[in-house]
């Protein structure tokens, strides 16, 4: 019998991720909160048209997507750096302050991905559960605060519950947590409009993400940016593997930017499907909670599985939930046409 190799302990504790099924392609694609129309029409042109072969034949050059993203989002070029999507930004803030057996703070539930790269390098986590009526647990969070906590990651808006924190809660994260890095997940912030980003000169601990992996349509791509002052970018870029975000999405990036009209349109698309989801809901009697993101909660109660898969075998994805929040399936908001298309087959089943 050979002998198996071990892995660290930190690795055996941690349950696998399933990632999404294959050939969503097709389906309706309200399961990742994904932009479900696709990016701008000038990211496509561009890559068709303008990427030559010396180009992917050479390693990626950043300097200039970096400038253009630092201008776009107004920070300074040394206070911003591209990552291999958010995931990869939640990663590299982890290597570079967590050690095995650190304090981190999370909130339940979240985006999945805090807890996992927090487990994978072996931190001490602790989780504070948001509130029954899904509102940010703040005087709960910050009583959980320790010295030695080293990071708390926000998600803000918060997938999967909707719900968003005020600018003055996560000041006061900030200033209580002084030895933390403080991540703040913006993921979502187009549907929402809150953003930390203007207070990264007045906080040192303070970190904030984005990503071309929503509004942009670019999930694919893998792009991410990850903002801190540059002494903290400085490190964090030494725990970065070099070539992590590939060219392609360099390239895109820097023209996803430039069509600002394109995610103007989408945005406002997506607040009146919305509104329209919430009327479709009230009318079936179903309960929902109010979302400052580009998806919504539903309540279905027991019935939260079956409606996930009669919807996936009418052709509509969506994710259910209820493992963290019982009886609960969230729904990605697209066009109001794709929603009156959602709605129209929950009616059939949930009066079926
Ligand atoms: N942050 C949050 C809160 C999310 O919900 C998601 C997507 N599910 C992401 C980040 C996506 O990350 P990425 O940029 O790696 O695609």
């Amino acid at each position: 019998m050979p002998k198996r190799l071990r892995p660290r302990d930190a690795v055996l504790r941690m349950s696998p991720y399933s990632p999404p099924q294959e050939g969503r392609g097709d389906k309706l694609r309200l399961d990742f909160n994904e932009n479900t129309v696709g990016c701008s029409p000038r990211v496509i042109e561009f890559l068709r048209q303008r990427v030559s072969e010396t180009r992917l034949a050479t390693y990626p050059e950043y300097l200039q997507a970096r400038r253009a993203l630092a201008e776009h989002f107004r920070v300074g070029e040394d206070e911003l750096l591209l990552t291999n999507g958010t995931d990869e930004a939640i990663q590299i803030v982890m290597n570079t302050f967590v050690d095995d057996g650190d304090d981190v703070l999370l909130l339940r539930p979240s985006y999945a991905m805090y807890k996992f790269y927090a487990e994978v390098a072996g931190a001490n986590l602790r989780e504070i559960p948001y509130r029954e009526d899904l509102t940010f647990p703040l005087f709960e969070l910050l009583d959980a605060l320790q010295p030695s906590t080293r990071a708390i990651f926000v998600s803000n808006p918060n997938n999967p519950t909707g719900t968003a924190v005020t600018l003055e809660s996560i000041e006061k994260i900030l200033r209580r947590a002084p030895d933390a890095a403080v991540v703040i997940d913006e993921a979502y912030y187009e549907f929402c409009g809150i953003t930390a980003l203007r207070l990264l000169r007045q906080y040192p601990n303070l970190f904030v993400t984005r990503t071309f992996s929503k509004v942009y349509g670019l999930a694919g791509m893998r792009l991410g940016c990850l903002f801190s002052n540059a002494a903290n970018l400085h490190y964090v870029h030494k725990a970065q593997s070099p070539y992590s975000v590939n060219i392609l999405a360099a390239l895109a990036a820097s023209v996803a930017v430039q069509d600002a009209d394109y995610i103007d349109r989408y945005v406002t698309e997506v607040l009146a499907a919305r509104e329209l989801l919430y009327v479709g809901l009230e009318k079936l009697n179903i309960p929902y909670y109010k979302s400052q993101g580009n998806f919504v909660l539903m309540r279905t109660g027991e019935r939260a599985i079956e409606i996930r898969d009669r919807l996936r075998e009418a052709g509509i994805l969506v994710r259910d939930r209820s493992y963290e929040l019982p009886g609960c399936v969230r729904v990605t908001i697209g066009t109001r046409e794709q929603m009156r298309r959602f709605l129209a087959e929950l009616e059939k089943i949930w009066n079926g």
